[in-house]
């Protein structure tokens, strides 16, 4: 089993954000903005545009529900949403919170947080999604 799909199965541990039976989000431990969000199936597939169009049209919705919590839990102008999966074959959606373009870039410095900062973030947005 591959890194995410363990994260999923809680066999490694995660910032939790969000779950249902299909899907799980947690917090990227290395993140280009507070609340940087990723969002994975729990089946294991490498290529999002793998994935049939129903699992596809879901996964976009849970990821949507993500981004709403997201956004109540870390306000920001708009959530981004960007899928490259170059480094983990796992597919993934990322959820950025942007104030601007800029936070988008994948180049730029990742962010190092402490533990309990990660933790209070991932129960902020784990709350909001249980209120939507
Ligand atoms: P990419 O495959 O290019 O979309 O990048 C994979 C992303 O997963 C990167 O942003 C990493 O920081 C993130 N990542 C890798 N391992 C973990 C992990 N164990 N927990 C959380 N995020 C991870």
């Amino acid at each position: 089993m591959g890194i995410f799909a363990k994260i999923a199965a809680g066999e490694i541990p995660s910032y939790k954000c969000a779950e249902n039976d299909e899907f799980y989000a947690f917090l990227d431990i290395n993140p280009l903005a507070k609340g940087h969000t990723l969002c994975i199936p729990r089946r294991e597939v490498d290529y999002i545009f793998d994935m049939d169009d129903d699992e596809l049209a879901r996964f976009q919705v849970f990821a949507k529900h993500v981004a709403v919590a997201l956004r109540r839990a870390c306000p920001c102008v708009k959530v981004g949403q960007a899928v490259l999966g170059l480094e983990v074959p796992h597919a993934h959606i990322h959820l950025v919170p942007m104030q601007s373009e800029k936070d988008m870039q994948f180049s730029n410095p990742k962010l190092q947080l402490p533990q309990e900062e990660m933790q209070a973030i991932a129960a902020k947005i784990f709350d909001e999604y249980q209120k939507l």
